[in-house]
């Protein structure tokens, strides 16, 4: 059974106090996770460690938002996987649209992300999308599939088993745009497909589809029942302690 997952993107938003009171009110929730259900929590870099200390309960997971393709060096201000694996870090999101567009971050460049994160025996959450443009010209589904061949079609059949996808249409991120549930169900289903056609269908099966853009406690039930959509990554609602537990409690 494919893993259901609520991972929340804090991106480069809160305090340290502010962050630490996020999670004593999540903790402090008390929602037993067990089986295929897993909460993960993409923190800012210097708040690792404060985290997966605070967050210590069975299938709760703290996520690095990103990581450097290289072991070790002269990269300065750049964070290494063998430091996220040195904390116990589990997950790193890659390739989130933030990343791509500011950051000029290519497929071939987070497909070395990719690699390296596997090394080290760390679960990339790898988010694709589509944006407002592409989607009017009706090009999505060939846009991601593209994302997913040229940074992870690399993978052997047991490798992308290893890997979260996180499908996040760019229209839909932090605008208060949700896709529609059909919407994200045939993305997924497409998704799915497309690794199907590459490794079989019982690998793509094994493989969590998470969606992404504008998810909160009022939708995510409904968009995470879709039957190709196993969970979802939040942005802004995973900031604020009943948005995110309700979504956590929305897993199917
Ligand atoms: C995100 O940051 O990945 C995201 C989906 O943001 P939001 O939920 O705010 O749209």
């Amino acid at each position: 059974m494919r893993k259901q997952i609520a991972a929340a993107n804090w991106k480069m938003n809160l305090t340290i106090d502010k962050a630490e009171s996020l999670l004593d009110g999540i903790v402090s929730a008390g929602i037993s996770l067990s089986g295929n259900h897993l909460a993960v929590f993409a923190v800012p870099f210097p708040y690792l460690q404060m985290a997966q200390q605070k967050i210590s309960a069975t299938n709760y997971f703290i996520a690095a938002q990103n990581c450097y393709s290289k072991k070790s060096g002269a990269y300065t201000g750049e964070t290494s996987v063998e430091m996220l694996q040195s904390l116990h870090i589990k997950y790193v999101v890659l390739g989130h649209s933030e990343r791509r567009e500011y950051f000029q971050e290519s497929n071939s460049f987070l497909a070395e992300k990719v690699n390296i994160a596997l090394e080290y025996n760390i679960t990339p959450i790898f988010c694709c999308g589509e944006s407002l443009s592409i989607r009017e010209a009706g090009t999505q589904n060939d846009f991601v599939a593209k994302q997913l061949q040229e940074s992870l079609f690399h993978l052997s059949a047991t490798d992308i088993q290893k890997i979260v996808i996180a499908y996040e249409p760019i229209w839909a991120i932090g605008t208060g745009k949700t896709a529609t549930s059909e919407q994200a169900q045939e993305m997924h289903a497409s998704l799915r497909n497309v690794l199907a056609e590459k490794y079989g269908k019982e690998v793509a099966g094994n493989i969590s589809i998470l969606y992404g853009g504008s998810v909160k406690a009022s939708n995510a039930k409904e968009i995470f029942s879709q039957p190709d959509v196993d969970g979802g990554l939040v942005g802004g609602a995973s900031l604020i302690v009943d948005e995110f537990v309700t979504i956590i409690k929305s897993l199917k």
